[in-house]
């Protein structure tokens, strides 16, 4: 999965009007973001031009319809979500949705997550409400609870991970597997996702040729009904949303047993 899945994934949900407000997008790619926000609001019919007025004050985030929220200096203050959600109540200047950008969720301070979940249940019509955090252990599960959730792809700088894949190969057959460092594990679960994601496409009616041929789920053993896969699936996605601070060998055993269960 990458970069452009998710804003065709977006694109979709615009086209058939399904966007929500407040969505929890949780990795370390916030240029993804920026993307979906000028997806969102650009007036250009595909995806988004990148040139317009719009789009490049979105680039730098200087548009007056988006209000950044960041940590000042180590965590998010109530003050600042006050401010955010003034903000969201007066009119739009000209973007379609309103847009928070709230960057490191992890740093909200408990006051200032509860100041906000009013908000999360019931924005403001025409709003947008982006939360970004790489650490979902952090976050408070109120607010996880409230949003819609993105989990981004790691960002290796366009860098294939294919290499990883006699890796993937190990692990299922219950060999010991190491990694380098953090980005290489993250790297790793995030394949296992992807070749989970599209057995488990490729096991329901919504299969469709392209993923039927692709190779990389058949590495996966077919004893699994749709079922196991989704839980073996949510538990991977649990644990790739806190590879930041998991130990390797703990994780990689939880999800060993999730899949002999
Ligand atoms: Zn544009």
């Amino acid at each position: 999965m990458n970069q452009n899945k998710i804003l065709e994934y977006f694109s979709l949900l615009i086209s058939h009007n399904l966007l929500g407000s407040s969505y929890l997008f949780i990795g370390n790619n916030s240029t993804i973001v920026k993307d979906v926000i000028k997806l969102i609001n650009c007036k250009d019919n595909d995806l988004y031009c990148g040139q317009c007025w719009d789009c490049k004050k979105i680039e730098d985030l200087s548009h007056p319809d988006i209000f950044n929220v960041k940590p000042s200096p180590l965590s998010i203050k109530i003050e600042s979500i006050r401010e955010s959600i003034r903000f969201l109540s007066l009119k739009s200047f000209c973007l379609r949705r309103k847009v928070i950008l709230l960057e490191e969720a992890e740093s909200l301070s408990s006051e200032a997550s509860s100041a906000f979940l009013k908000t999360l249940e019931e924005p403001p019509a025409n709003s947008f409400i982006a939360i970004c955090t790489s650490k979902l252990e952090g976050m408070l599960p109120t607010i996880i609870s409230r949003c819609r959730k993105i989990f981004l792809p790691f960002y290796e700088g366009g860098v294939s991970q294919d290499y990883l894949i006699p890796q993937i190969r190990d692990f299922l057959r219950g060999v010991n597997v190491k990694f380098k460092n953090r980005r290489e594990f993250a790297g790793f679960l995030w394949i296992l996702i992807v070749i989970f994601r599209d057995k488990l496409v490729a096991q329901t009616a919504l299969s469709n040729n392209r993923l039927l041929k692709n190779r990389e789920y058949e590495i996966i053993p077919k004893l699994y009904n749709p079922a196991q896969i989704y839980y073996i699936l949510k538990d991977i996605l649990k644990i790739y949303g806190a590879y930041n601070s998991v130990n390797e060998n703990l994780a990689l055993n939880m999800i060993r047993l999730s899949m002999e269960k």
